[in-house]
């Protein structure tokens, strides 16, 4: 079972535990097909829990589609949450270490290869205080894979900027 995991890199100022806003958030991918090696001309969304069925009876996925050139069928699921494993990792760099990659989610993937990916949707991130100075931001959104916004609570400065993700073997 190929298990491909998502890392992403950012430079994270006066925020942590970034991560989509919520679980069933539709990841936005590029893909191309391991029978013909062609790549899909546009972005495709992959969203836990979708229970689409697969020809020949092969039971669901929560991404399936067949190649434009080659028609073969390939499909992506997201692997079933655990409590070491949770669906979407918050992305936590400590603040020392500048960016570095880390994964934030797992896919297994059959009869393609994912090579790409775009933050779109809605994510979410919090600040650095804590207890009653906690900041939460609920609506983050990249523009050129950057963010910025103001935290009230700390009277700080934040933002996401350099916004990168890649996908490994897992
Ligand atoms: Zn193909």
């Amino acid at each position: 079972m190929p298990l491909f995991a998502l890392e992403i890199r950012a430079q994270l100022e006066n925020v942590t535990a970034l991560r989509p806003a919520s679980d069933d958030y539709t990841l936005m991918v590029r893909t191309k097909c391991n029978s013909c090696h062609e790549e899909h001309p546009k972005l495709v969304g992959i969203t836990p829990g979708s229970e689409i069925e697969m020809k020949g009876g092969r039971g669901t996925a929560d991404f399936v589609m067949s190649c434009s050139f080659c028609k073969r069928e390939s499909s992506a699921t997201f692997p079933q949450p655990t409590s070491k494993a949770p669906l979407w990792r918050p992305y936590s760099p400590s603040p020392d270490s500048g960016p570095v990659w880390a994964p934030i989610c797992t896919l297994d993937v059959r009869g393609m290869d994912i090579i790409g990916f775009e933050p779109e949707g809605i994510w979410s991130c919090q600040g650095t205080g804590e207890g009653s100075k906690l900041s939460k931001f609920d609506e983050v959104e990249f523009d050129g894979g950057e963010w910025t916004d103001y935290d009230e609570k700390s009277g700080e400065p934040v933002s996401i900027m350099e916004l990168e993700g890649r996908w490994v073997r897992a």
